[in-house]
Parts: structure tokens; sequence; C-alpha cells
């Protein structure tokens, strides 16, 4: 790969890039099957990525007609590399293998290795024959909803398509590489105002952030909306907190500890609640929740903002699920799209129905959706919210620093660039943006 990274920092054309010969391999991050069951018998905490996630050469696999292949220049670690590097809740192989069965082009990714990540930047550097609007040589970046487009389900909304995926996480040769294998339905175009790192760290969560507040799928926020953000200096939180602020309500953040308050208030977010500070226990055991913990966290959201928040932006899952339902207001709507600590949900339904409060799943997002996110990124109206940057070679690292909350916002995997702040195509309209909000969380993150 390394004959495309020299062509694309010395300014070549679409036609000199697609005359460059393919190589047979390529370096990706990847878990191996044979090792599925290397963590048995250990807890949660206790399985570490960076005994799982390997980078090795791997063969570069066959091109379907609506597919391209990206050159990475820069990926990022979302909470789903996370999942597949310990092999929980379930082994990412039984996805593949189920891919596998679909169709010819789908057995290609049953292999006994995940190449994986759901984020990247790059460059075009070939597309099959039935790519119509992208070509060798387009910057660009790449969205995770791998989508079946001959399924009559994936027509309204592509997220409701009975065979749906995330890309990098249930089917392979994810972004967490210097090649990437992605459906020309993925591709969106790289804001050029960012470098590389910046762009890749996006299309997930803010991707999954504008649908769970902004898209009519979603929660719908409206101006004067009071949203409650847990883990609001994270991957997701990070761009609900720009999408509520942008939108005219009122975001109260979630976070634990005064280092993330503080990030948070640079962004401008004015209510901030410190729950190690705080020290709420919403479970007084294993089995019981305590609603006494729920109230007084209700009382601390009106201190701040003086009255129950409309909507809850959810995704810690079973430690805070409780506590969401309850602090919700009368009519609201608890989104959610996650369980990072436990998908056994428990709450008080006498809460929700007496109070007419919903609860809204949500999921990743379509491709316009994704395209209207990536769309605000590209205004400069949306910041990335990139803290840490690593190399591809220690990316079980920075998924290790993911797994234990030790980050804020995303961190950033240079895979073919080989240095931070590439890849900025405009720094005229950078400057008009403004260096210090796009560098916010990095400064933080330093
Ligand atoms: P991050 O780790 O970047 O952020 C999550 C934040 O949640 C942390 O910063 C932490 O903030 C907070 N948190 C963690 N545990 C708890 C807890 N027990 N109680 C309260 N807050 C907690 O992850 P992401 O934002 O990227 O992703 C969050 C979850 O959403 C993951 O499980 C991920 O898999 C899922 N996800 C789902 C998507 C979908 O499409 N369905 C898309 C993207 C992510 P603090 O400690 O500061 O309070």
């Amino acid at each position: 790969m390394r004959s495309f990274l020299e062509a694309i920092q010395a300014g070549a054309s679409g036609e000199e890039i697609a005359a460059i010969p393919l190589p047979d391999s390529y370096r990706g991050a990847l878990v191996r099957a044979d090792e599925q069951e290397m963590f048995a018998g250990l807890e949660t905490g206790e399985k570490d990525p960076r005994k799982s996630l390997h980078v090795e050469e791997v063969a570069v696999p066959e091109l379907a007609p609506d597919e391209a292949y990206v050159a990475v220049m820069a990926s990022s670690i979302n909470f789903n590399t996370v999942w597949t590097s310990i092999f929980e809740p379930l082994s990412t192989f039984g996805f593949l293998k189920r891919l596998g069965k679909e169709s010819v082009w789908g057995k290609r990714h049953d292999l006994p290795y995940h190449v994986v990540g759901s984020d990247a930047s790059g460059v075009v550097i070939r597309v099959g024959s039935a790519v119509r609007n992208w070509k060798p040589g387009d910057r660009v970046t790449v969205h995770c909803n791998y989508v079946d487009d001959q399924d009559p389900s994936a027509h309204d909304d592509s997220m409701l398509a009975s065979n749906q995926r995330i890309w990098g996480f249930e089917s392979n040769f994810g972004g967490l590489a210097d090649l990437a294998l992605v459906k020309a339905n993925q591709l969106m175009p790289k804001p050029a105002h960012l470098s590389w790192e910046e762009a890749a760290v996006n299309a997930l969560c803010n991707s999954t952030s504008y649908r769970m507040l902004v898209s009519h799928n979603g929660a719908r926020m409206k101006q004067g909306d009071v949203v409650l953000i847990w883990g609001a200096s994270g991957g997701l939180g990070g761009y609900a907190c720009q999408y509520v602020l942008n939108g005219g309500g009122i975001p109260v953040g979630v976070v634990s500890s005064p280092e993330k308050a503080e990030l948070l208030h640079d962004l401008g977010v004015e209510a901030v609640i410190d729950r190690r500070a705080e020290g709420y226990r919403f479970w007084s055991d294993e089995h019981t929740q305590d609603e006494g913990e729920w109230r007084r966290f209700g009382k601390d959201v009106r201190a701040l903002v003086g009255e129950d928040p409309s909507i809850v932006f959810e995704h810690p899952g079973r430690q805070t699920m409780g506590a969401s339902v309850f602090v919700c207001a009368r009519g609201g709507t608890v989104v959610t799209c996650a369980a990072t600590s436990g998908y056994m949900i428990e709450y008080d339904n006498r809460h929700l129905w007496m109070k007419l409060k919903s609860i809204k799943s949500s999921h990743f997002a379509n491709y316009k959706e994704a395209w209207e996110a990536n769309r605000l990124i590209s205004l400069g109206r949306i910041q990335p919210v990139l803290s840490a940057v690593y190399p591809l070679d220690q990316v079980g690292e920075a998924a290790y620093q993911v797994h234990h909350n030790l980050h804020e916002g995303k961190i950033g995997v240079l895979c073919l660039a080989p240095a931070e702040g590439l890849g900025i195509d405009d720094p005229a309209f950078r400057e008009r943006v403004g260096e210090e909000r796009i560098t916010l969380f990095r400064r933080h993150g330093a």
C-alpha cells in the first residue's frame, strides 16, 4: 500500500491512482477465530484487547461490482471494536458465518480472522463495475451501515432491513487497516477542512447521535427541550451535546470527573453533573434499585435547569435505565442505542405508563442520516471529538483505553497516514470554523 500512500501524498490524479497495481495483501487489525475462548472465565474488565487484537498482513479480498477499495488513511476506535476484541456479548465470528451463507460475495467474509473497524477516512483506489458516483482519487469518509439494496425491507428506512449489518463488526474487511472493502453506498465526501484523523472519528458516533436526537426516526428534539445526556464527553455524548446546543435545546451532561466537566463547559454545556462526585447508587445491590437515589438524581437535574428532561439520551443501560425512565419528564422520551453496563434492563413501569413516557430504540443511521450528519461536519457546524491518536500497531492499547473509559470523545488511529495533521484540503475554511473549536477535545486529551 506504500505506493498508494506516496501517490496520495504527492497529489496524484484519480487516473494515476487507478493505474497503481493492487497489492496481494495489506495490514489489518484483527481477531482470530482460534482465540475466541482465550478470555473464558474472566470478568469483562479483565479481558484485555491488547492480547486479542493483532496487526497482520491479510489477503486483499475480491471486489464485488457494487464495492470500492479505500486506501485508509485513518480510522477510529468504537466500542464495537472493544466488544469484538473481548468476544462479548458474542463472538463476531458468528456474524461472519451468517453473512457467509447469504451469497457468493458474502462468503468472502467467513474467514478464520476478522479485520475490525467501523470508521475510516481515506482515498478510493478502485471501484466495482456497478459503482456510479465514486471514482479512484475521491477523498472519502465511510459510514458503517452495510445494507443489501436488493432486499425490499431496506427501502423504507434501511436500518429496518432484515439483514442490516454494521461494517467492520458484523462484516469483515473493516477500517482499522491500510485497505478497506466497502459498499459504494457507505461512502461520503471527506470534510475538506479536517485532517485524516479528524475526519475518521465522526461517521459512526456522529450519525448515531444525529438519528437519536435530530432525525424523524429518533426523539425529534425541538428548541427549548431539556436533554439529559449520559456519558456526555464520550463518543456519542460529545456529538449529542453539540446537536442539542445547535438545535436550541438545553443539555444536561453527565460525566465522571472534574476534567470531563471542564471539557463540557468549554464545549458550551452549562449544566453538568459529575456522577462520581455525587456518588449515585441507583442499585443498592445486584438485584435492587433504589428509588431514593433516582429521586436525588432527578432533583439535581431540576436544580440545574429548573425542570425534568423531555429527552434522555441513554446508552449505559442496566446501571442507569431505571433512573433514566424515572427522571424523564411526563410525556418525554428515553432514546436508547446501547447497554454498555448490561443489557438486561430493569425500570419501574409505573413511572413509564402513568406519565405517558416513551422508550425509543435507535441503532446507527441510514445513509441519508449519515450523509446529513457528515454534511454538518463539512459545514463546520459539528466538530470532531478527537481526543487522542494512536498508530495502527498500537490498536490494542487504543481499544484498552476505550474499554476502561480512560478517554474522552473519540480515539483516532493512523493507518496509512504517517503523522497527524495531514489531509487538510481547505485551510481557509478551517480557519473560519476555528482551530480552537475543531481541536477542543484534542487539547483536553493531550
Ligand atoms: P464511550 O466509551 O466513548 O462513552 C460512553 C460514556 O458512557 C463514557 O464516557 C462514560 O462517561 C459513560 N458511562 C460508561 N459506563 C457508565 C455507567 N455505568 N453509568 C453512567 N455512565 C456510564 O462510548 P460511546 O459513546 O462510543 O458508546 C457508548 C455505547 O453506545 C457503547 O456501548 C457502544 O457500543 C454503543 N453504541 C451504539 C451504537 C449504535 O448504533 N447502536 C453506535 C455507537 C455506540 P462518564 O464516565 O464520564 O460518565
